[in-house]
């Protein structure tokens, strides 16, 4: 992904009044509005808010722009422009690029959330200094943040793309096929296999075409394109309710911009032009 947006994984770094903080409260990101136009406030500004936590952590760097995230467990005031913005529908509202630090905002912050102490002895963790990661004082169990690869995939035939309902969707959306990677399985067979558990279809020629994280909470998505081998689409009634051969023409209601779903579907449609 083309963004100037870099992490910082090796700087001790503590946020001064002009950073920018990507502050969450209850899975909503606070964002300043101007008209149309949501940007995210720097601490000064948070501050005046009077928002109360306990840490902070350093994302990246947008530009000069340190950028870091903290969680507050009680209400703030919002007064003047500032709103709060449910993390599933502030994507298509952000910039690309601040939208990928929100991501990584809420993955670290759930992060630190669930690993407060040792999988291993069960004592009480600590944030390691120079590194995102937990340390246990009493087994030196080393704790980083954890990134669950799944696979997304264009199944092509001929001029058409297979599209499918998934029953857990909010709407009539219909998007392409998915599903995390088994433990012990390469990439491959995580396409193979989703496809066929999913709609009954059978895939060749499975190409990668790019990668991104989807960080609610903690995912990584591989997306591919696959060429329809063999099968008639026979739905799996639990996760895909229905599914069907797309052309251009008749798209029904697909994923928003941002997406990885929708990066794979514009190039199909860019393909057969
Ligand atoms: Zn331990």
């Amino acid at each position: 992904m083309e963004n100037n947006f870099n992490i910082l994984s090796n700087i001790v770094k503590k946020s001064t009044p002009e950073d920018l903080c990507f502050l969450i409260f209850k899975g909503s990101l606070l964002v300043k509005r101007n008209g149309d136009v949501l940007s995210i406030p720097v601490f000064d500004e948070i501050m005046k808010l009077g928002a109360k936590y306990e840490k902070e952590f350093l994302l990246g760097k947008i530009e000069d722009k340190f950028c870091f995230a903290i969680e507050v467990s009680s209400e703030i005031k919002l007064e003047n422009n500032f709103e709060l913005i449910s993390l599933y529908e502030i994507g298509p509202l952000l910039e690309e690029e601040l939208f990928l630090v929100a991501g990584r905002a809420n993955q670290i912050l759930n992060w630190d959330r669930t690993h407060r102490f040792c999988g291993k002895c069960g004592s009480r963790t600590e944030d390691k200094i120079d590194e995102m990661a937990k340390v246990c004082p009493s087994c030196n169990n080393v704790m980083y943040p954890v990134i669950c690869p799944a696979i997304i995939v264009a199944v092509i035939k001929g001029d058409k793309i297979l599209l499918a309902h998934n029953g857990g969707f909010k709407n009539d959306m219909y998007s392409l096929i998915a599903g995390f990677v088994e433990a012990g399985e390469d990439l491959e067979s995580t396409v193979k296999r989703e496809v066929f558990e999913e709609v009954g279809i059978n895939v060749k020629n499975i190409k990668y075409y790019k990668s991104s994280p989807w960080s609610f909470p903690n995912s990584l998505m591989v997306g591919f394109f696959a060429e329809y081998e063999s099968g008639e689409i026979k739905v799996d009634g639990k996760e895909i309710v229905d599914a069907q051969w797309f052309s251009k023409e008749n798209f029904p209601n697909i994923p928003k911009k941002f997406t990885l779903a929708r990066k794979l579907i514009d190039k199909f449609i860019e393909k057969v032009k």
